[in-house]
């Protein structure tokens, strides 16, 4: 199977039929809804760069799972160096395109499945590894887009899952029939959910002995019957559907975020991986996650590109790029951006070989790199800010730029440096306010905060890896201290 293109992939994507929740209304036609469109594009240019010169050195990579040429998108790790090629690749997607291009989640979901189930099934005798190592082949082969899906509502917080109130709050094994088994529960915050063909199901957590019905990793297609989705909001979304796309900032691409609710959705058995094998739900959360922690260490620096770019653009601009404070500031922004990038770059160079042969990051350091991706891209955008101005927050409106009362003074009174049309001027200026407060936050800074846990789930995974048992042994050695 020739690995698709963008138009190939949109077009099997239309062949799914499906239909959402946008804003009120059921939607059929999601390929030309306003509000989608853009996040099309941003899965579609994952495929087109796989056949652009600069991309497929990248994008492309040899799979032994199924002896083919594959889209690195779909590829189980087999070395360090795949790790690397990784992030640079997700670094480079995020610059093309300035926004989430959602297709990393799935990626890590197999690559964490496929090596837990092969541990699992050494444990319990189960044939879990091989049943997704044939569904993971088939997904390589037809370049499929796959949603990870983990994160359940979770209800109150302080119970367990059988404890709460509705036992739906944690994605749960409701019924079993002849063949297969009846999943009910919801997953929410799904990246890309409405772009993709297949949802991998994985627990949002470690469960103990007498949660089985919720220790369930299994696959669905994203048009099963009795999938619902309910698309999530974006900070000034609507500017998308207005005419001028001036206002919206990014032009062209946009990420995506759905809730997604499984009523009484049929799995059959050859999709299902985990079946209340509690005592793996752990190393299966644990290994997502940390992959997921690694991906932010390049698409955010991606993103991070763009948004140093814009703002170096809008100081020159401005006329004030040789100012001393100005330069200052954005060497701050690279030194920020290229720090994250390290991070990803370090645990991935430190990955090691599972049982199952795919390689995971070195989970101390790439814990380390996503908590500081919960700060960094905030001091990022906290800069550009400072950097841009606060015509930032005030600029008119597209239409008054176009209005032949208004145009005139908006173009006189906004000119600045005479290299510089007006018009371009308030294009880099809202594609920044489109990075720090508009749609685009949601992924770079909301995203940066929450997506792959929030800090605390970092802070407790350091505090885990961080042996400092070991290092006091070393000190009371240093020091010939003697414990009493
Ligand atoms: Fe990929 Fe980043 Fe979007 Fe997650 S937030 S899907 S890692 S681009
Ligand atoms: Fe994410």
């Amino acid at each position: 199977m020739a690995l698709k293109t963008g138009d190939q992939y949109l077009e099997s994507l239309e062949a799914l039929d499906l239909e959402a929740h946008v804003l009120g209304e059921k939607t059929e036609q999601l390929a030309e809804h306003g509000l989608i469109a853009p996040s099309r594009k941003a899965v579609a240019f994952t495929y087109d760069a796989a056949h652009d010169s600069q991309g497929r050195e990248l994008l492309r990579s040899y799979s032994r799972l199924c002896n083919d040429e594959v889209n690195r998108f779909t590829h189980l790790h087999e070395s360090s160096e795949d790790l690397v090629t990784k992030v640079k690749m997700q670094r480079y997607c995020g610059a093309m395109t300035g926004c989430c291009f959602q297709r990393c989640v799935g990626l890590d979901a197999a690559n964490a499945v496929y090596s837990t189930t092969f541990e699992c099934d050494k444990k319990h005798g189960a044939r879990f590894h091989n049943r997704f190592s044939d569904y993971w082949k088939w997904i390589q082969q037809e370049d499929l887009v796959v949603d990870g899906a983990m994160t359940d509502p979770k209800g109150d917080r302080g119970r367990r899952p059988k404890d709460q109130v509705d036992p739906d709050l944690f994605l749960r094994v409701k019924e079993r029939r002849s063949g297969g088994v009846v999943i009910n529960g919801a997953k929410l915050h799904q990246t890309g959910m409405l772009n993709s063909h297949e949802i991998l199901i994985m627990p949002t957590m470690g469960m103990r002995p007498g949660e089985e019905p919720w220790a369930v990793c299994c696959a669905v297609p994203t048009n099963a019957t009795g999938v619902r989705y309910i698309y999530g909001r974006q900070t000034s979304d609507t500017r998308k559907l207005e005419q001028h796309k001036l206002d919206v900032g990014n032009p062209i691409f946009g990420g995506q975020e759905v809730m997604t609710v499984f009523e009484d959705v049929f799995v059959p058995e050859e999709r299902i991986f985990l079946d209340g094998q509690v005592d793996f739900t752990g190393m299966l959360v644990e290994r997502f996650a940390s992959y997921h922690r690694q991906s932010y260490g390049g698409c955010k620096v991606g993103v991070g590109d763009v948004l140093i770019g814009a703002t170096a653009l809008i100081a020159r601009m401005n006329g004030v790029e040789k100012a001393s404070h100005i330069r200052e500031k954005i060497v701050e922004m690279v030194h920020l951006n290229e720090t994250l990038y390290s991070c990803g770059l370090a645990c991935s160079s430190q990955g090691w070989p599972t049982l199952a042969g795919n390689y995971q990051v070195d989970l101390l350091l790439a814990n380390v790199c996503k908590l500081n991706v919960t700060r960094f891209p905030y001091e990022i955008a906290r800069l550009a800010t400072d950097i841009a101005g606060g015509l930032l927050g005030t600029m008119p409106a597209a239409a008054d730029l176009n209005d032949p009362e208004t145009g005139p003074y908006i173009k006189k009174y906004l000119a600045a440096n005479p290299q510089y049309q007006v018009v371009d001027r308030m294009k880099v200026l809202r594609l920044i306010e489109n990075l720090i407060a508009g749609a685009g936050a949601v992924g770079y800074l909301i995203e940066s905060m929450h997506g792959a846990g929030p800090p605390a789930a970092q802070r407790i995974m350091i505090e885990r890896q961080a042996e400092l048992e070991y290092k006091m042994r070393q000190v009371i050695n240093l020091l010939s201290i003697t414990e009493q």
